[in-house]
């Protein structure tokens, strides 16, 4: 019965490893799920103003092409006042020549305006990018082990699992049956005694009892908590 006890002790152990990986395996895809998220939501914030930049960068393209084309015309314009006869030909040249030249002054503000903004993303992408980096990278590798972890579950599963039989084996099919009726209830099912006390719940057991743990030829029960209580090497 004693040896029985003990051996209680250790199916708990096993139970308690078992429970663990069946939670795991239930868990981590869920986890996987979000970690996963949240890359993708780093990733969507730098993608969001790479967009922007996309844009600034566009905008100040089409201003320098416009630019271009307005010195191009401002040219041939200028060229013309060697060919004016009459003072309102030179005139109408001179208002063409005024217009052009504030079409082209616009565009370089526009120009400009769009290189600082693009300098301000590229700031801000910078910033983004390595943060995304570190949020991938701790993520990624939290991923990584998790599926590794996921990729060898069922074996560990099956493992331990091979492991509880032996351990049950040497178990009395009684005393089994009494901790298998234990099993409902969460928490721990059977403790050993530790300095006069139950290990689960630290309830002091009277003299008397403990004796009877001690002894061990028949199953004592935590009165606080239910425990089934063991006498092993640790008990003093
Ligand atoms: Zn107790």
């Amino acid at each position: 019965m004693k040896e029985g006890l003990l051996q209680l002790l250790k199916l708990q152990e096993v139970d308690k490893k078992l429970f663990e990986l069946k939670e795991a395996k239930e868990k981590y895809p869920a986890e996987i799920n979000l970690r996963r998220g949240r890359i993708a939501e780093a990733r969507s914030v730098l993608s969001d103003l790479e967009a922007q930049s996309a844009e600034f960068e566009k905008q100040q393209r089409h201003c320098e092409r416009e630019i271009e084309s307005g010195k191009a015309t401002l040219r041939e314009r200028e060229e013309r006042f060697a060919v004016v006869t009459t003072n309102k030909e030179y005139d109408s040249l001179q208002r063409e020549i005024e217009i052009c030249k504030q079409t082209i002054a616009e565009h370089e503000t526009h120009s400009l305006k769009a290189m600082e903004g693009l300098e301000r993303i590229q700031e801000q992408i910078d910033e983004e990018q390595s943060a995304f980096e570190e949020v991938r990278e701790a993520e990624q590798e939290r991923i990584d082990e998790l599926e590794g972890q996921l990729g060898t579950m069922q074996e560990q599963i099956d493992e331990v699992k091979k492991s509880r039989e032996v351990v049950a084996e040497s178990i009395d099919a009684q005393l089994l049956k009494t901790y298998k009726r234990k099993q409902g209830r969460r928490g721990i099912r059977v403790a050993a005694i530790h300095r006069n006390a139950c290990g689960a719940c630290y309830y002091q057991m009277p003299a008397q009892i403990l004796n009877e743990v001690r002894v061990g030829d028949r199953v004592i029960y935590c009165e606080n908590c239910g425990a089934i209580m063991v006498w092993n090497e640790q008990s003093v």
